[in-house]
């Protein structure tokens, strides 16, 4: 985009002071108080605990309330779930739960696409955070959460979402400080308000924000796609470890109202543990998820995909020699490229005719997928030795 075509017209005043001003103060006034204050600031425990409480409130609100409970409805929660993530996500400064999840909804239906209110075809910055910078068109009218607009609670939330956020996320860290420090009788109290004001309040503030943008942008560039490639969304472990286990986007995309979105055991998915555990307590309920033989079959239909592909790439590295010792595993992997499209198909076909598929099918198929693994990793090793 051009300069001279910057739609300044378009620019959203109040966010992008908010944004681009809680920035600048992290970066700046909070490490200089720190600096100048650290010895005379008592308290330093309470402020740390503060903040870590804050920086899971916060960021669980997003990911497991205005997420995967509003926007997808990936299970059903009591009020004291809702309650809880309706002030801590308003503290986290990511508008109503209303208005995030009606954007959420947009981005699934078109993603990649003009529609989608994050589109990472127009680059890295406007789906991170230039989509909250400006509009580069007019917002369509909300028609997509009547649901959620029939309740009460997320209805009192919007209407005061702003008021909440300001009280929870700013001014009660500071109270806390305040209320902590007089009790006991540290000699300034002003300073581990103000500690925790800049700590727990504005710093905490920005570090949600920005890692819960990188899922709108880094995770629709950098990843695998072990789903499906009909999108951009893709799973990456360390913008999981960012994001409270919403790094595996790929999964996500393609089964959006599963709870889980780090759907192997192994894989770091917080949200979706916090969630089966208040299920176990009776606080959440009827949690959603896809049979396995579903993601099997995406699994199985992806890889007989990219498996030829793959073995292409690296048998072009290998040089003779290597390639005449690899030609059985070279052989075996177009074999089996083959098959695992054959036992997709018959796995999507089972998943519609809900026919059974027992157990022991699921662990072959899962076996062939391994088998995959290591022919490739068979096929690096080779080109690996023959670089050395
Ligand atoms: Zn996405
Ligand atoms: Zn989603």
């Amino acid at each position: 985009m051009k300069f001279k075509n910057f739609p300044i017209y378009r620019i959203e005043w109040v966010t992008s002071a908010f944004l681009i001003g809680t920035a600048f103060l992290s970066l700046t006034v909070v490490p200089w108080f720190i600096w100048t204050y650290a010895k005379d600031i008592q308290g330093w425990g309470f402020i740390l605990a503060l903040f870590t409480f804050y920086y899971f409130a916060t960021g669980i609100s997003i990911t497991l309330g205005y997420h995967r409970l509003f926007s997808h409805i990936s299970f059903k929660a009591k009020w004291p779930v809702k309650v809880f993530v309706l002030i801590f996500g308003a503290a986290s400064f990511e508008n109503s739960a209303l208005d995030w999840s009606a954007d959420h909804r947009i981005h699934h239906k078109h993603v990649d696409e003009d529609e989608d209110p994050y589109d990472i075809s127009k680059g890295f910055f406007y789906a991170h955070i230039g989509w909250l910078l400006f509009r580069l068109k007019p917002k369509p009218p909300v028609t997509n959460v009547k649901d959620l607009e029939a309740d009460p609670l997320i209805m009192l939330q919007h209407r005061y979402v702003q008021w909440i956020g300001l009280v929870v996320g700013f001014i009660l860290p500071a109270a806390l400080g305040w209320g902590y420090a007089v009790l006991n009788g540290f000699t300034n109290p002003g300073l581990t308000a103000m500690a925790c004001f800049l700590i727990a309040g504005l710093l905490r503030t920005v570090i949600v924000q920005q890692a819960t943008f990188c899922i709108n942008s880094l995770c629709h560039m950098f990843g695998r796609q072990p789903y499906s490639h009909g999108h951009s969304a893709r799973d990456s472990a360390w913008v999981a470890w960012l994001t409270y286990g919403e790094g595996y986007h790929n999964y996500h995309h393609e089964f959006q109202h599963d709870y889980r979105n780090g759907v192997k055991p192994w894989q770091f998915d917080p949200t979706k543990w916090v969630i089966w555990t208040l299920s176990k307590v009776g606080l959440v309920q009827d949690l959603r998820r896809v049979p396995d033989s579903r993601i099997l079959a995406a699994e199985l239909k992806e890889k007989s995909r990219t498996l030829g592909n793959d073995v292409d790439h690296l048998v072009s590295r290998l040089d003779e020699r290597s390639r005449e010792l690899k030609a059985s595993t070279i052989a075996a992997a177009h074999a089996l490229a083959k098959d695992l499209a054959h036992r997709a198909e018959a796995l999507k076909e089972a998943a519609i005719t809900k026919a059974e598929v027992g157990h022991d099918t699921l662990q072959e198929l899962r076996g062939l997928l391994n088998q995959a693994a290591e022919m490739l990793e068979s096929l690096r090793q080779a080109d690996a030795s023959a670089v050395a």
